[in-house]
């Protein structure tokens, strides 16, 4: 068998050969956790030349935080990482503060604190941990099509230079994003579409360097502080913390995709007119108009529902990407799938699925209601809303933003996947065979 590639297939004295299409955070984390679990020969193809992430921040959950702990990789990204010790939820239009909440319990609750980080600091210890295992082999510039599954998985690799070619393989994991090619093709071979719903809204994403910010007192503070600030406002908010040891501060936006729907791309992602952004925030209060005033012309960057079907209004798409691979990790163990059959390892993946689907749903659709709920326009509901958050300063009730809600952070941060796939896999007979 070929490493490099014309026609590779497997044979039953070979290793398990695992493909996976695409090396996001998904495709990464994959790589690393089947490494960990002692596969031997896995390939990540990639149709970028590198890893090229858009610079933007990402908030670094516990139940991520604690799958990259075993994966190795937690240090490094937790040493430039930002603690939040609290969040403050405010009216855009006025910086009043509607809600305030206290992170700290997080860290003795969970085991981990929930930190913010630069995506490329997350993207980087997991490519630098895949680096670190021979098992792993990156083909970048690899564009792959024309998947298909009888009798096994098989694809073709067309380079960015060089001929086309066809792999086989004994599993082939699909972590190529939202515009999924591997997804479509699954669904067609069972009879069905593969339409990913439009969720209407986009993000500008922005990063302020303190040498930007260090001429305004007011900004500088938000700089300082070791908080995630959200600004809503009617079907729009604001979410900003800061990254890099508070070097950078972070800022991502959500609202109404009116400026960019029409915008032809691969990715979702785009570059925006600063002018239309300075428009889409024209009523929220001055601090803020100074704080995007100072985004040069030109380098705003837009990634609408982009990288994952979630909107992001739960900060998870990532973790759950992290979490799928946690789990493949656990379900995929080659102890688990040694006789190599296609019905073991269809076994292995439908209690992946079993383990994944619900959760992952429910957290897409809580991540939807907490945007409907946090871009409440005037009236009555807004005005419950409010009276919810009221409360909250009288230490009384439910945070309205589900993101700093105790009880959803319980749900969201408790679970630990790993232990749930190796309770199922005892549960549905698949042990770990040494
Ligand atoms: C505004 C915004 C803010 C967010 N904030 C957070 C947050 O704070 N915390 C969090 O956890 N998540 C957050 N997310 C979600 C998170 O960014 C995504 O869920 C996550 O990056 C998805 O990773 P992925 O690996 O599944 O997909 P992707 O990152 O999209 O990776 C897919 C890869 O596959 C490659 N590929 C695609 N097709 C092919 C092909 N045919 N051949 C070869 N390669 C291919 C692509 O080039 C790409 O590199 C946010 C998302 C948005 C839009």
């Amino acid at each position: 068998m070929s490493r490099n590639g014309v026609n590779e297939t497997s044979n039953c004295h070979a290793p398990i050969k695992i493909c996976i299409v695409g090396a996001g955070m998904g495709g990464l984390a994959c790589a690393l956790a089947l490494a960990k679990a002692d596969h031997t020969d896995i390939t990540v193809y990639e149709v970028a030349s590198n890893l090229g992430f858009v610079g933007a921040g990402i908030q670094l959950a516990p139940n991520m935080a604690r799958i990259l702990d075993r994966l190795g990789c937690w240090k490094q990204i937790a040493d430039e990482a930002v603690e939040c010790a609290e969040t403050s939820i405010r009216e855009g239009s006025t910086d009043k503060e509607l809600g305030h909440v206290k992170l700290g319990y997080i860290h003795e609750t969970y085991g981990y604190p929930h930190m913010v980080g630069h995506r490329a600091s997350l993207a980087g210890s997991l490519y630098d941990g895949c680096k670190r295992e021979p098992a792993i082999t990156f083909k970048f510039s690899s564009t792959i099509s024309n998947v298909t599954f009888a009798p096994k998985p098989s694809f073709t690799v067309t380079p960015r230079e060089g001929q086309p070619y066809q792999v086989h393989c004994d599993i082939l994991l699909g972590a190529d994003g939202v515009k999924s090619n591997t997804r479509v093709a699954m669904l067609k071979k069972l009879g069905e579409t593969a339409d990913v719903q439009d969720t209407g809204q986009a993000a500008y994403r922005i990063m302020l360097t303190r040498d930007q910010m260090k001429h305004d007192p007011e900004l500088l503070a938000l700089l300082d502080a070791d908080r995630v600030t959200r600004w809503i406002g009617e079907k729009r908010h604001i979410i900003a913390y800061p990254i890099d040891n508070k070097n950078i501060y972070n800022i991502s936006t959500a609202q109404p995709d009116a400026n960019f729907a029409a915008a032809p791309s691969a990715t979702y992602t785009t570059k925006g007119s600063k002018k239309e952004m300075m428009a889409v925030y024209g009523d929220y209060c001055p601090m803020i108009h100074r704080m995007l005033d100072l985004v040069p012309e030109g380098e705003v960057s837009l990634v609408g529902d982009a990288c994952h079907p979630t909107l992001p209004h739960l900060a998870q798409g990532a973790a759950q990407a992290i979490e799928d691979a946690a789990v493949l990790g656990v379900t995929l163990a080659p102890g688990r799938i040694a006789d190599r059959k296609p019905e073991t390892i269809n076994k292995a993946l439908k209690i992946y699925e079993k383990i994944r689907k619900e959760r992952a749903e429910a957290l897409v659709e809580l991540a939807a209601e907490n945007g409907r709920n946090m871009h409440l326009g005037e009236g009555k509901a807004k005005e419950e809303r409010d009276k919810v958050f009221a409360a909250l300063k009288t230490g009384k009730g439910p945070v309205p933003d589900k993101w700093a809600d105790a009880d959803v952070q319980k749900r969201i941060y408790g679970f630990d996947c790993v232990k749930e796939a190796e309770k199922a896999c005892q549960e549905e007979g698949l042990p770990a065979r040494a």
